[in-house]
């Protein structure tokens, strides 16, 4: 009987865990995928057959709804916190911090976007690999910081020069590592439909190029997972942060013409602008509140609870915020040189309630049943569901595993 027993154990040494790590429901690999400003409606604006592949053969909601505001870090860093903006600390792609005395700014080469102070909440490459996951990341804002003392086992410094392509073949590279290294959660991030989308519109032939464009990239990430006969066995997860509304500058808010600027520091502009009075507070809301009927202005801590955008030192005393299509600046700004121009046609920051704020979710794989098409959710959940495919236990957020149950097939 010992005998037997033996055998047993030396046959699993030889051949392995049982369990390969790709070729299981349960601990199958998980893709994230985000493209920057895809708006809800995009899918149906030209042909995408690599899109409908996962559409069809997946879940998908009606609409991501965004945090407030719909900007790409606060709402990049909710998907992967499972936090409100005002309990992750990114309330604003542009910030002040009080007690650090510095300001926090994105795009590439920013200094403060790798330094993990900033951070207050837990991204789900921390959550997997503090419980001994690994994770990697083909770019997804703030992956390259070291945050809680933890970094992706590998990762890579925003540069937004490395193709489309690239991008998705580093994720095949990491597929065909040897099961021991391979990673079980993976990410990559895409800006390209967000730059076109303020250059051009929504509704421009540009866009419905850059559609295709996407269309393609997520094609090749298909097809070199089929020839690796693994696409139904990885999890992916097609997501963006935020949709887009045109812009007009027949619709401009200038704050020169309600305060004096030299009695202000504004920190974020437009459309949501973060204002710093210099001196009291009080003359200068008296001043701006009831100010432009396009335009709500709210005094720290009197944001409707809505937009969860309250309680963090980095939200200034008073918020501006435009309606849709509204920009806010100044006269001065505005008519000198291009300004203008460089407004572009469309932006987003506005308020989630517009339907045009709402961008992606799509999930395909294992983990999501086939051809649903479900409610629009929003996005502070995606991070329990994502802790649930991994089998992961979530750190504190502000989500729940019920608002995405609709989406999953167990
Ligand atoms: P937004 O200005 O809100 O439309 O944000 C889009 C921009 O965010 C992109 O065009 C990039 O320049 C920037 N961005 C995206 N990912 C990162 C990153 N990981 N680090 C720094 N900047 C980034
Ligand atoms: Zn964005
Ligand atoms: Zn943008």
């Amino acid at each position: 009987m010992l005998f037997v027993l033996f055998i047993l154990c030396m046959a699993l040494v030889i051949t392995g865990c049982p369990h390969d790590e790709n070729s299981e429901g349960s601990s199958a690999a998980l893709i994230i995928i985000s493209m920057d400003g895809f708006r809800w409606d995009y899918f149906d604006k030209t042909d995408t057959p690599n899109f409908d592949k996962l559409i069809d053969g997946g879940s998908r909601a009606a609409a991501l709804i965004p945090s407030f505001p719909s900007k790409t870090f606060p709402n990049h860093i909710t998907i992967v916190t499972g936090r409100y903006p005002e309990n992750h600390g990114i309330i604003a792609n542009r910030m002040y911090d009080p007690i650090f005395d510095k300001y926090y700014y994105i795009g590439q080469g920013s200094a403060p976007v790798l330094d993990g102070k900033w951070y207050d909440a837990e991204p789900i490459w921390v959550t997997a690999e503090k419980q001994n996951q690994t994770a990697m990341t083909m770019f997804w804002p703030i992956s390259e910081a070291e945050i809680m003392g933890v970094r992706p086992s590998e990762y890579f410094v925003y540069d937004g020069s490395v193709s489309h392509n690239d991008r998705v073949d580093q994720l095949l590279k990491w597929l065909d590592y040897p099961s021991t290294k391979r990673p079980r959660f993976m990410s990559t991030y895409f800006s390209h439909l967000d730059n076109i989308g303020h250059r051009y519109g929504p509704d421009s032939e540009e866009v419905k190029s850059a559609i295709r464009e996407m269309d393609r990239t997520i094609g090749r990430l298909v097809n070199g997972l089929k020839s690796r006969e693994i696409f139904q066995k990885v999890n992916i997860i097609l997501v963006s942060d935020h949709g887009m509304a045109t812009t007009s500058s027949d619709s401009m808010i200038f704050l020169d013409d309600y305060i004096n600027m030299d009695n202000v520091s504004v920190v974020d502009w437009t459309p949501v602008a973060a204002i710093r009075p210099k001196g009291d507070v009080e003359p200068i809301y008296e001043k701006l509140k009831n100010a432009h009927p396009k335009m709500s202005i709210y005094k720290k801590g009197k944001a409707p609870a809505r937009l969860h955008y309250n309680n963090h030192r980095r939200i200034q005393p008073i918020t501006a915020v435009a309606d849709e299509h509204w920009s806010i600046s100044t006269r001065e700004y505005f008519n000198e040189g291009d300004h203008n121009e460089g407004l572009g046609q469309a932006t987003h920051g506005y308020d989630p309630i517009y339907p045009s704020m709402g961008g992606v979710f799509v999930g395909h794989g294992p983990a999501f049943k086939s051809g649903l098409s479900g409610p629009g959710i929003t996005n502070i959940h995606l991070y329990e569901m994502m802790c649930k495919i991994l089998g992961l236990t979530p750190a504190e957020n502000d989500g729940n595993i019920d608002s995405t149950r609709v989406f999953l097939s167990q």
